[in-house]
């Protein structure tokens, strides 16, 4: 087929998570004849910060779409289960792709696209997991990997003459040379790691996520989103104690509480605020207080320190006696 029969454009919906791989993507889907525009997810745990930048310097429009509820739907139950950490990466993937489909649906577009390599990773990106992928999203024939496409049935806007299937790729592997051949070709230069900036892949993270889930869950998204600032300590009747690290977290604890929490705070010397979003036992309060002095400035300071407990709509005073002794709670600390 000539290719001028290319210019009938089709409309591609291309997954960019501001990566190399989907920058290259969207440079090859446009080779072969397609207008694109980008599709990204934001929640808590990553940031579509990447996307918004690799999107402008393509000159593509990109939808952003809070994924919030479908990642915490599958942190709470994932079928195919956890990589590494509390990451459910293979139905995170999974769903993101069935979402842009709907959204391809929606708004008219011909194609989703991605920028996977066949086997460029072994358990999500064999030939086998591709086809699964494109046929759990419900987009089978409609899923477009312009990286690897020529190692691939075609797809229908391959079929129907709207995209350019010889100028699709036919990548294959882990090796990279490629993919850096293409970007310079491209003239892209500014691309994040793959697979970096998702807080689920982090191991620590994920004690601290595991914590929330078993203990006040995950519904209230202030909590989830809480998980990214802060100590966290889980003291021994089962009270969280979120103990800011610097001006800016004990600030944004003090306006993220609600009626229901409890705030500890020094009055008497510089230290940290404690959110408490449960106060469980007097004993837990008790040992929150000790805690907050425990990681306050004492040194400085000679005397006994006073904390102010923010409680319902009161606010009392406690002196706490020294000593001051961080060992203690460094067990119940989650790291
Ligand atoms: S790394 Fe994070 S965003 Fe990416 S698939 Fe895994 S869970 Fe989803």
């Amino acid at each position: 087929m000539d290719t001028e029969d290319y210019t009938k454009k089709c409309r591609s919906l291309s997954l960019i998570s501001g990566g190399l791989d989907s920058q290259l993507a969207v440079c090859v889907l446009r080779d072969a004849g397609a207008e694109v525009e980008g599709v990204t997810f934001e929640t808590p745990f990553f940031k579509a910060d990447a996307a918004r930048k690799a999107a402008a310097a393509l000159g593509v429009k990109l939808h952003v779409v809070d994924f919030t509820d479908d990642e915490i739907a599958l942190i709470k139950n994932p079928p195919h289960g956890f990589g590494g950490a509390m990451n459910p990466c293979i139905d995170c993937h999974a769903t993101m792709i069935r979402r842009a489909g709907e959204l391809m649906t929606s708004l008219g577009y011909d194609f989703v696209a991605t920028g996977e390599v066949l086997n460029q990773r072994p358990m999500s990106q064999n030939r086998q997991s591709l086809g699964v992928v494109a046929r759990t999203s419900g987009l089978e024939g409609r899923l477009v990997r312009p990286l690897c496409a020529q190692l691939l049935e075609p797809t229908i806007p391959e079929q129907e003459g709207k995209l350019d299937r010889a100028k699709l790729l036919g990548l294959s592997g882990r090796r990279r040379e490629p993919q850096f051949d293409l970007a310079k070709k491209y003239g892209l230069t500014d691309y994040p790691s793959p697979a970096g900036g998702c807080k689920l892949t982090e191991k620590g993270f994920g004690h601290k996520l595991r914590d929330l889930l078993e203990h006040e869950g995950l519904d209230e998204r202030r909590l989830v989103e809480l998980l990214l600032v802060a100590r966290r300590f889980r003291l021994p009747d089962g009270t969280s104690v979120i103990l800011g690290r610097d001006a800016n977290e004990n600030r944004l604890l003090a306006a993220r509480r609600t009626p229901s929490d409890t705030l500890v705070a020094p009055v008497s010397v510089p230290g940290p605020t404690a959110l408490l979003p449960r106060v469980v036992s007097e004993s837990d309060l008790d040992a929150a207080m000790r805690l907050v002095c425990a990681w306050s400035r004492f040194d400085c300071f000679s005397g006994d320190i006073t904390v102010k407990i923010v409680a319902d709509a009161t606010t009392t005073e406690r002196t706490i006696p020294r000593p001051y002794d961080r060992a203690p709670f460094l067990p119940f600390q989650i790291t």
